[in-house]
């Protein structure tokens, strides 16, 4: 009920859900509340979740934000929130996210751009996310009132998963669902000082989430803190025969390896990651971040990923080429919306035109362009070819001996909503990504962690990148960060 209220207070002003599940929400607790009393239970029991709008959740809309899947409600469960409602989960609703998870500030969302909880603070006092009562004043989580000099303008949450990490920065729900492609989960969480975890691929099943590159999606979470993630990331894992692509590995009791020391442990700072141009706040943090785990005994060693800068366009040309395959499906005839044509293809053109927004269409666009005969080879063969060098820059490094890999989350903090460099020209949107994308092309588990605040008082946070499934390694160095 607290939730369902906090939801009900601030959603008008952050527009962080697009469906709340009120009714269900009650049903699911009053369960819990009576398996509880049995002394039975899961993990999980009772812990009210937001859930992307990317998964699809039966009998409930799964619309993943956008027009052309209108009114389409799924008759399946996706495995990922299969397995938590299995462990007490209780789900409060579905989560606004950027169109079909393609951006990085979730405006481009058919419901419009969710906003980030925190405000720049022209006083630099904000120290924690505080949810804007839409009356000049803040409530701060606790009940305590505060008056603040602040510039009002509105920041976004970062993206795709922009819904998720707003609602856990202020309080709309205990910890959410999230799904990372290009940075998705790490990228919000850091803009919000929220815990984002992206696991290998392969951890979580992707059956039953809308695809948007199918090699490079993942589940995971965003949550408080760190235990929190690694509690919701053991419950989401497992293997699925109904997706080949996840993994038959035991899921490790993830919480078990935090506080656990990592002297000995060998960090790796990647000299390829110090791009032009990058504020001397992320720098400073990212030395601060180096200090606190060689304080706690790590080793700190100088690496080098020569390929890293070409991660991003090479992302940018296999991330669309396997999203328009993947969108092909919506043609006003299997899912959601349809626009009457005087024939089918007609039908299928103006069902499309009016479906997707704008980025969508840019993807499907030059997806379809570097996946024609002609050009496969020049764009296509050679993206794919660069993802493999990367990877191999990072085995490389792994092999040498080195556990973890310090950087940072993003090359910047949260900007405001209707930015005007970033509207004018989307690549200056793709550059968000930088630091993120590689890891999705490896396939390797990164995860995100709030590490201190910027000069205008807004959270920053910390990448760290793992071994393929030593999720827990991320998550024990993680703790000593937070
Ligand atoms: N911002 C990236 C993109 O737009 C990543 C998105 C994601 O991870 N889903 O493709």
């Amino acid at each position: 009920e607290a939730y369902l209220a906090a939801i009900d207070r601030a959603n008008p002003v952050l527009n962080a859900y697009v469906t709340v599940t009120a009714d269900k929400a009650r049903d699911m607790a009053k369960s819990s509340d009576a398996r509880l009393a049995k002394g039975e239970g899961g993990a999980l029991e009772g812990i009210p979740l937001g859930i992307k709008d990317l998964f699809a959740t039966e009998g409930i809309h799964t619309q993943a934000c956008s027009h052309v899947l209108d009114g389409f409600k799924p008759r399946y469960e996706s495995t990922v929130t299969s397995n938590l409602w299995a462990d007490g989960a209780v789900m409060l609703g579905k989560l606004n996210m950027d169109e079909f998870a393609m951006g990085s500030s979730n405006e481009t969302s058919y419901y419009g751009p969710v906003i980030n909880p925190w405000r720049r603070s022209r006083l630099q006092t904000t120290v924690k996310p505080t949810i804007h009562d839409g009356g000049g004043g803040f409530v701060v989580p606790g009940g305590v009132e505060q008056s603040r000099t602040y510039d009002n303008m509105q920041l976004v949450p970062g993206g795709s998963s922009g819904g998720s990490a707003s609602s856990v920065a202020a309080f709309l729900c205990a910890g959410a669902t999230a799904t990372d492609t290009g940075g998705s989960i790490r990228q919000p969480a850091a803009f919000t000082g929220t815990v984002g975890i992206k696991p290998t691929y392969g951890r979580c099943s992707r059956w039953g989430v809308v695809a948007f590159a199918s090699s490079l999606d993942q589940a995971g979470p965003i949550a408080r803190d760190v235990r929190d993630a690694a509690i919701l990331l053991k419950s989401m894992a497992s293997v699925d025969p109904k997706d080949t692509t996840s993994v038959d590995r035991p899921v490790p009791d993830y919480e078990a390896v935090i506080g656990k020391p990592i002297k000995g442990m060998k960090v790796g700072i990647p000299k390829e990651y110090r791009v032009e141009g990058m504020p001397e706040d992320i720098e400073a943090l990212w030395q601060k971040g180096i200090a606190w785990l060689k304080d706690a005994g790590a080793e700190i060693v100088d690496i080098s990923l020569p390929h890293t800068k070409y991660a991003l366009p090479a992302y940018y040309i296999v991330a669309p080429a396997e999203a328009s395959s993947n969108l092909a499906r919506y043609d006003g005839v299997r899912y959601g919306l349809r626009v009457p044509g005087k024939d089918i293809i007609d039908m299928y053109e103006k069902t499309r035109a009016a479906g997707f927004g704008r980025e969508v269409k840019r993807r499907i666009m030059i997806g379809t362009y570097v996946l024609s005969a002609g050009y496969y080879d020049a764009y296509y063969l050679q993206a794919q070819k660069v993802r493999t060098l990367i990877k191999r820059d990072f085995e490389n490094v792994f092999a040498a001996g080195v556990d973890v890999i310090l950087t940072p989350a993003t090359p910047s903090a949260a900007f405001g909503v209707a930015d005007e460099d970033m509207a004018s020209d989307p690549v200056k949107m793709y550059l968000n990504d930088i630091f993120t994308v590689t890891v999705n092309m490896a396939g390797l588990p990164g995860i995100s962690v709030p590490a201190g605040l910027d000069g205008k008082g807004l959270p920053l946070g910390l990448q760290l990148i793992g071994r393929p499934f030593d999720e827990e390694t991320l998550f024990q160095t993680a703790h000593v960060i937070e």
